[in-house]
């Protein structure tokens, strides 16, 4: 008899997995952690019945959530990540050779230790890069109590349920803003429009009230099911959204990066959102 396991995400509709092997299962004082193997996806990862990330198509999501802000602002020195504890945020960000520090606000130390277990390719060495600085805390918590300043801020959290509801509030988008520099940006993990419409609709309207700039850019992820996932963009700046591609493709070359999705096209188009989106978000065709 084969044993599956079905996501929990939706109340009504879901996607399921055969489990071939379970590698690990356990509450960790914060969350329920599950790794286990699908013969489709490879390694998955779920925290609260929620897929976080799988062997087959970290990629897309990894280079998407880091490649887009670092290769716009063409000048990050110092990058915090907010959750992100399969590594895979940080492995992104430490091929851009010109970031000097990265720090990394993490709540579940489980999480960080069964990713380098099972998922070693995730991080890829990166917890032991010397830039990284590695904060066992709870994002809010950090972000509200520093006085540190970063040119990029990236949330790499889970859904707004449980630990990550806080990474969802006002409270925590103001205090990003707050610990960016000049030119900086904020981007973060907002959810499947088509699924989850009233998460991004609660980004938009608190980004909308804090920064000159912001907006969604999009990637197709196949196991953040029903439909695109959405990346919040938001910024003092108003024109690093619209470096011209020939200034993208020019930091691209110059990064020297090697990537499996993103390109400096798929990094201009993955802006244009459907008229469905633009509408929920009270933004026309810009
Ligand atoms: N890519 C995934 C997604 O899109 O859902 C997220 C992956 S990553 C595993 C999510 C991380 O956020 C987890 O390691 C979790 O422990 C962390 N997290 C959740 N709430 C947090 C909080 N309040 N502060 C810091 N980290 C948090």
């Amino acid at each position: 008899m084969t044993k599956t396991w079905a996501e929990t995400l939706y109340d009504a509709w879901g996607q399921q997995y055969n489990i071939d092997k379970i590698y690990f299962e356990s509450g960790t004082g914060h969350q329920h952690l599950l790794i286990f193997h699908n013969s489709i996806f490879g390694r998955v990862m779920a925290l609260d019945g929620v897929v976080q990330t799988t062997q087959k198509d970290e990629f897309i999501y990894h280079e998407m959530l880091t490649h887009v802000p670092l290769l716009a602002h063409g000048k990050a020195r110092r990058v915090l990540i907010i959750g992100g504890g399969d590594g895979g945020i940080l492995r992104e960000v430490c091929k851009h050779r010109d970031v000097e520090r990265i720090t990394q606000v993490e709540i579940d130390q489980a999480v960080i230790d069964m990713a380098k277990k099972y998922l070693p390719a995730h991080s890829d060495g990166a917890y032991d890069d010397p830039r990284a600085n590695i904060v066992i805390a709870d994002g809010i918590d950090f972000i509200t109590g520093t006085s540190e300043k970063f040119d990029l801020i990236i949330s790499d959290s889970t859904d707004p349920i449980g630990p990550g509801e806080v990474l969802f509030t006002n409270s925590f988008y103001g205090n990003c803003r707050r610990c960016l520099n000049p030119g900086g940006i904020l981007v973060t993990q907002n959810g499947v429009p088509f699924m989850q419409m009233d998460e991004v609709k609660g980004t938009a309207k608190q980004l909308s009230q804090l920064f000159a700039d912001w907006h969604f850019y999009t990637a197709a992820v196949p196991t953040y099911v029903g439909g695109v996932m959405s990346f919040a963009w938001a910024s003092d700046d108003t024109q690093l959204r619209h470096i011209p591609l020939e200034r993208v493709r020019e930091n691209f070359r110059a990064s020297g990066i090697t990537t499996r999705y993103y390109t400096p096209d798929i990094h201009r188009a993955s802006f244009a959102l459907p008229r469905y989106l633009l509408d929920a978000i009270g933004k026309s065709v810009e």
